[in-house]
This record gives structure tokens, sequence and C-alpha cells, in this order.
């Protein structure tokens, strides 16, 4: 299976269109949940989980939703009542199992999410065999998606490919609205490679540096938005912060403070996710083998002048990208031994010399051969013997 997940464009009226069917379902899930939870103390019923729940379903659909104060459920899509009973069903059986947590009830404070489904068809649960094609919904290329039963929505990100899905879910993230939906991974479109083998040098200073001359380099606005974090927490060092053992309560201000620095935190999450993901799907369209150097990232991390490099550059979300994304771009991830001297080997004669971090630039004391320090490394990695090489 493979999943899709798209921001959606959304107008104000679309926004709170929903927020209503979001609200819909959390309805529906903690009315589920409350009878469920006081039908227990009815002894004489002996029924599990999954009886008693289709049995509130009953209840909900013939009676609640009949009464006039209830009315505003009917605009909504009969999947998403649908869709929340099921969830629920799996938060029990999951509980059941000891996987999770018993249920709690949705809040709005923990983000929105909804799924609805095509209706001619029936609804995926566990262990069901996959349907026909017919019962899926058909996504055209482009910026436009359907959601079954609601209505056509703008997405943010174009599709490049025709393709069909039967479930949606609908989610919020702070202010902003997605949608996922899985696919079947052989209606990918294959990929031609046009480059056979290429060595990816993982690095501080570039976070990838290519054999076939190419650089990605982390964005300036990562930097740009560190100060500006650096910045806020400095004009707030006086705040009161609040501490709940010594019962200090947090100011008013302060809030505010910690609701700017969220925003600032997830947007250097955004920009370092949206640059690994952005590398890792150029290599894997780029190339059919793809060699990076078997870092030993915890190693990295204890040594203390590397460990900031580490976690910025995130090589390791780096190398679990290229990882997981082989079967969709049929790619093939090898690992180069840790011990190879890829940047202390010349990448002409194979001389080997030492070299510090420090130094940027390859000089070879043996031929003479000069090249940047990465480069000469990736180089290396490339042609490294099939011994020194493992798949990921
Ligand atoms: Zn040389």
């Amino acid at each position: 299976m493979y999943a899709l997940k798209r921001e959606l464009k959304l107008n104000n009226k679309e926004r709170s269109l929903m927020r209503g069917i979001a609200g819909f379902k959390r309805f529906v899930y903690n009315y589920a949940l409350d009878l469920i939870t006081a039908s227990w103390d009815f002894d004489d019923i002996k029924a599990g989980d999954s009886k008693r729940l289709d049995a509130i379903k009953k209840v909900f659909t013939s009676h609640t939703m009949n009464k006039p104060e209830y009315a505003w459920m009917r605009k909504y899509p009969s999947t998403v009542y649908q869709s929340a009973f099921i969830d629920l069903k799996n938060a029990f059986s999951r509980w059941r199992k000891g996987l999770a947590q018993f249920p709690v009830k949705k809040s709005k404070k923990k983000g929105d999410s909804f799924t609805v489904y095509k209706t001619s068809g029936i609804y995926l649960e566990k262990g069901k065999p996959a349907l026909p094609f017919t019962n899926r919904v058909v996504i055209n290329r482009g910026k436009r998606i359907t959601l079954p039963g609601i209505k056509e929505f703008r997405l943010k990100e174009k599709i490049d490919f025709i393709c069909s899905s039967q479930t949606f879910t609908v989610s919020r993230t702070a202010d902003k609205w997605f949608v996922l939906f899985t696919l079947d991974a052989e209606k990918i479109p294959p990929i031609i490679h046009p480059i056979e083998k290429i060595g990816v040098d993982l690095g501080v200073k570039a976070l990838a540096t290519c054999s076939d001359g190419t650089t990605y380099a982390m964005p300036i606005t990562t930097k740009k938005a560190k100060t500006k974090l650096s910045k806020l927490q400095w004009r707030n060092r006086n705040k009161i912060l609040g501490n709940k053992k010594l019962k200090i309560r947090a100011s008013k201000n302060s809030r505010k403070f910690y609701a700017k620095a969220a925003k600032i935190h997830a947007q250097i999450t955004n920009i370092r996710r949206d640059t690994t993901q952005k590398i890792t799907t150029d290599l894997s369209r780029k190339a059919y083998i793809i060699r990076i150097e078997d870092l030993n990232i915890q190693g990295m991390i204890a040594n203390h002048k590397l460990a900031n490099a580490v976690s910025n550059n995130c090589l390791y979300e780096i190398r679990r990208q290229l990882t997981y994304k082989q079967p969709f771009y049929s790619t093939k991830v090898e690992l180069v031994d840790r011990w190879y001297p890829s940047s202390k080997m010349c990448s002409q004669c194979h001389h080997v010399q030492p070299m510090t971090l420090s130094q940027r630039i390859f000089c070879c004391e043996s031929c003479g051969h000069t090249r940047d320090r990465d480069e000469n490394a990736s180089v290396n990695l490339e042609n490294a013997p099939k011994s020194k090489v493992r798949l990921a």
C-alpha cells in the first residue's frame, strides 16, 4: 500500500464545513463511548464490545438522529458516523489486546479528523479482502480532489498521476487541513532511472553531496527561523512561565509566548522535513542504486562537536526515507561499511592519507589530484568494492 497526503486549499466557508464534519465525528465517537461505558453497569446484558456498539449504532440512527435538536447531523455524509463507530470498535479491540490505553474522548484540542468513503462499496475493515476498482473514487491528475459525499476541494500541491482510492481521511494540524488516502503500490507509474549508481556523502557542511556533482544544502531559512526563535526566547526571558510544582500560574503573556514559540518550532521542523523529503525523492527518481555511508548515528550524537550538526542535518532521516522509498521508486539503497576510508582515500589513485575534519579540500599526496572533500568521498562511495557494501 502507498499513501498520499496532500494539504487542502480551503476558503473560509470550506474551513467551517470541515470543522463541522469533524465536530460531528467527535460527537458520535464520544456519544458511543459514553453509552458503551454506561451499558457495563447493567450486569444482565451479555455482549462483546462489537455487538454493544452495533446496538448503540441502531439507537443512534433510528432514534437520536431523528430528534429535532440533532437535525444538523443530516447535512453531513453518513460515512462520517459509520467510520466513527468503526474507529471506536478498533480502539476497543486494541485496548482488549493490550496494545493501547482505554479509549478516551476526542477533544477539539487534540486536532480534528474524520474519514469518508465511497458508499457503493463496503468499508474496508481489517482482515477483509480488498475491494474491486468500482468501489473507488477516481482521482485525476491535477490540483483537485472530490471527497465522497462532500464535494470537490482544491489541493495545494498537484497529484502527478491518475489513481483511485476508497477511503479519505481529513485531518487538521494547527491551522492546516490535510487529506490522506491509500493507493495500491502497483498503480504508481514505473520509474526509469537516468543514473545506474550514485554515491551520496551525507555531511555536516552540505547535507548531501552526490558523485554526479550535485549537492543539496540546508536552506538558509532554518537559520533565520532559529535566530527568530532565540530572539523571541531572549525577549521573553523575564516572563513568568509557570511552575506546577511551586504552584506558580503562567502569566497570560507567557501563553502568547508559548504559542509563538510553538509556531516557530513547527516551522523549523517543516523546513527540515520538506528538505529531506525533497532530497530523498529526487535521489530515488534519479538513480537505481543509491550508496550512502553506514553512519554510526549513536556515536555521532555522543560526539559533542558533531551532535548539533547531526540533529540539524537529519542525516538519519535521509537514510530512513531513502530506505522506505525503495519499493515506490524501485531503487536499491546500499550502505557502505563505516570503516571504509571514503573521505581519506583519493578517488583517482586510491592512495589513503589522513584527513582532519577541518580540511575541506582533498589534495592527494601521491598523484596530486585535488577535489572537494565531500565530492571525493561521494565518488569513493560509488566505487566502493562489493565486500564493503550491504543492503539497507
Ligand atoms: Zn591520488
